[in-house]
């Protein structure tokens, strides 16, 4: 495989986007870079500083304290979000972050910085990179795009069972209600908001196998390269 493309996925929270740009990722060797991690990782900043996360302006004097790093974990076989040098990828995953990131991801001088440092990780190509606006905002000319939806309810369970597994006390009712509340803010936004059009091919899950949905999406990779 000779060029390297850029590949964007977007859609609602919790529709495997992770866990398929992680896939591609590996198999095309490029780097996989999970977007959501940085608007978690400078909410939980925020959080840490008793920054009200509603108020724009505390938040964006804060933005240049704020230091975000993707390094590759020896144990994980995968890229982990650090914040200001210290490893955040668990923290951050936490409902009570959840519960914040989608109002910090509303406020455009966080976009704005977030966006800088995903075009400046894309500009060499061989990316794969999962979020909200990576086909629209971040990689509007991405080879590939891919919008992927499922069902609510699919969804919920699936991110109310990761959680579980990873040992956190959490009820389905507030998982799904915060999958709801993220769907919601992220699609309403007034900045880059999470929308789909004719440039993105549609991958719904609900009733896929993950090995279904990886082939689907290796085709399209594969019309692309050959
Ligand atoms: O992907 P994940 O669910 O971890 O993202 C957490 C939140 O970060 C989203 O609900 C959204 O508010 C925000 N986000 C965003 N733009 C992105 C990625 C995530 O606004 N590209």
């Amino acid at each position: 495989m000779g060029n390297k493309i850029n590949i964007a996925i977007d859609g609602y929270s919790s529709c495997g986007k992770g866990t398929l740009a992680k896939e591609l990722a590996k198999k095309l060797n490029y780097v996989f870079i999970d977007s959501g991690a940085m608007y978690r990782a400078v909410t939980l900043f925020l959080m840490n500083h008793n920054i009200d996360v509603l108020n724009e302006e505390a938040v964006e004097n804060q933005l240049a304290l704020i230091s975000l790093e993707f390094k590759q974990s020896v144990i994980k076989d995968r890229y982990e979000i650090h914040l200001n040098g210290e490893n955040v990828d668990a923290e951050i995953r936490e409902l009570r972050v959840a519960s914040k990131v989608s109002e910090v991801a509303k406020i455009s001088a966080v976009r704005k910085k977030l966006v800088e440092m995903q075009q400046l990780i894309g500009a060499q190509k061989g990316v794969v990179m999962d979020g909200r606006d990576i086909g629209t905002v971040v990689f509007p000319t991405a080879e590939l795009k891919i919008f992927m939806t499922a069902s609510s309810e699919v969804r919920a369970e699936r991110r109310y069972k990761e959680m579980i597994a990873a040992g956190k006390e959490v009820s389905f009712d507030d998982v799904r209600q915060n999958l709801m509340d993220r769907d919601n803010l992220d699609s309403s936004r007034d900045d880059s908001p999470l929308t789909l059009n004719d440039s993105y091919h549609v991958l719904d899950n609900s009733n896929l196998t993950p090995q279904e949905q990886f082939d689907l999406a290796m085709s399209w990779v594969q019309e692309l390269l050959d």
